[in-house]
């Protein structure tokens, strides 16, 4: 069987591509096939993201904040949204929300197989898993096949261990999401905790680093247990849902395709959609949807070279990181120094890609120029 598409990798990507060529009126008579190893049927991982107006996915947020918290142990800062909202979707809802729309369609098939590999000619692209081979079009590809070699001298890994925790007493004030607190020991690089309530009884707590290693397992809980213990205050508490995660933060190029193959598109973190800088992922895989629904709906390649304003930012993220991998400046001093000195939503538009250049000049003039320079330059001269 031939197909239009074979989404290869059901994960945040592949499912958001799916769901919008599935709501596009011409696009989704495709013949779709969706290939993962995983029947995504566990609560993985919880995405947050921050966006000025609801998408697709607005049914199945969990829950949103209008006023965020920065803090160190020098100083606070609460600050209201009010072009943004910040959000989380729990990663089961957005599994079952698009695998039940999908099933409505009879031109979409999946299927449950480890993939090997991925090639393609001029005319087709191939996909073989250990059971078989299917072509199509065109792959769209979030699996790790095409990546580039993440080494400590290329990247930091952004790893975490979150918890759902549940109170007896209500303890949190839902509206208010504490985006980082980086009042914790910094030996182990970047380190800050993240608290989202969901309910006066309910948040999720998240111990985060960005490093080259990762630490061992215990060392996150026993972070975990006496941050909700000595900072949140709480004695008794009933775990409900544990995450951990690693996600690269990284100077090496993911190809929008791979190198003399246009009809593999490399999709997600594969694709390059995970900010450097930051590690968000999601609100980027949205806007690049977008763009590969477009071109095809054009009858253009769904290749979509970055844009000047995308390579500028690519090149910010680049430059940041940088900074921190050379250890010129620690993660905490920098967004502690942005969170003083800016608009805090301004930071939120230039971390979302969506600032204007004014704002990316007095964003770049809040923080040392030395460091920031001479990162700078070497990352504009890179070949990444
Ligand atoms: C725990 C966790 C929390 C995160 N939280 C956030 C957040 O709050 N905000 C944010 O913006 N980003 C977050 N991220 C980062 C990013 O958004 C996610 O990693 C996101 O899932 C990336 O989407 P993706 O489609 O590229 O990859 P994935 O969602 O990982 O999808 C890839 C899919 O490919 C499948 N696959 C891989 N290899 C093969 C193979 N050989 N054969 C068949 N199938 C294969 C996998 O099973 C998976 O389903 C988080 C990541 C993790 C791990």
């Amino acid at each position: 069987m031939n197909y239009d598409y074979i989404i290869a990798g059901a994960g945040a990507a592949g499912l958001s591509l799916l769901y919008s060529l599935l709501q596009d009126s011409e696009l989704n008579k495709s013949n779709i096939l969706v290939v993962d190893k995983d029947t995504k049927q566990q609560n993985d991982r919880t995405w947050c993201f921050w966006e000025r107006e609801a998408s697709h996915f607005e049914s199945i947020v969990n829950h949103e904040w209008k006023t965020l918290e920065f803090k160190t142990e020098e100083f606070k800062r609460q600050f209201e949204l009010e072009e943004y909202s910040y959000k989380m979707i729990r990663g089961i809802d957005f599994y079952e929300f698009v695998l039940a729309f999908a099933q409505k369609f009879d031109n979409v098939t999946f299927c449950y197989e480890s993939i090997i590999s991925i090639d393609c000619d001029k005319e087709k692209a191939k996909l073989i898993t250990e059971n078989g081979e299917y072509k199509a079009n065109y792959v769209f590809n979030s699996t790790p096949i095409f990546n580039p070699e993440i080494t400590a001298e290329n990247s930091l890994l952004q790893h975490f261990e979150g918890w759902e925790i549940e109170t007896k007493q209500p303890v949190f004030d839902e509206k208010v999401g504490t985006l980082m607190d980086f009042s914790l020991s910094q030996e182990n690089g970047a380190t800050f905790m993240y608290v989202l309530p969901t309910s006066s009884t309910k948040a999720l707590v998240e111990y985060t680093l960005f490093s080259p290693k990762l630490l061992d397992k215990e060392t996150y809980k026993t972070a975990l247990k006496n941050y909700i213990k000595d900072d949140l205050k709480i004695e008794e508490f009933e775990i409900t849902h544990e995450e951990f995660g690693v996600i690269p933060m990284s100077l090496a190029k993911f190809e929008p395709s791979p190198k003399n193959k246009d009809r593999i598109v490399n999709i997600g973190t594969a694709g390059g959609y995970t900010k450097a800088s930051s590690g968000y992922t999601f609100q980027f895989v949205q806007t690049h949807t977008k763009l590969m629904i477009e071109a095809l709906k054009q009858g253009k390649s769904p290749v979509v070279s970055p844009s000047f304003r995308e390579k500028m930012f690519h090149w910010y993220d680049k430059t940041v990181l940088d900074v921190m991998l050379t250890k010129k400046m620690t993660g905490k001093e920098i967004f502690s120094i942005m969170f003083k000195k800016l608009n805090p939503e301004k930071i939120l538009a230039f971390l979302g890609n969506q600032s204007t250049f004014w704002q990316e000049i007095k964003t770049m003039n809040s923080v040392p120029l030395i460091p920031f320079v001479s990162s700078g330059i070497k990352q504009f001269f890179s070949k990444n």
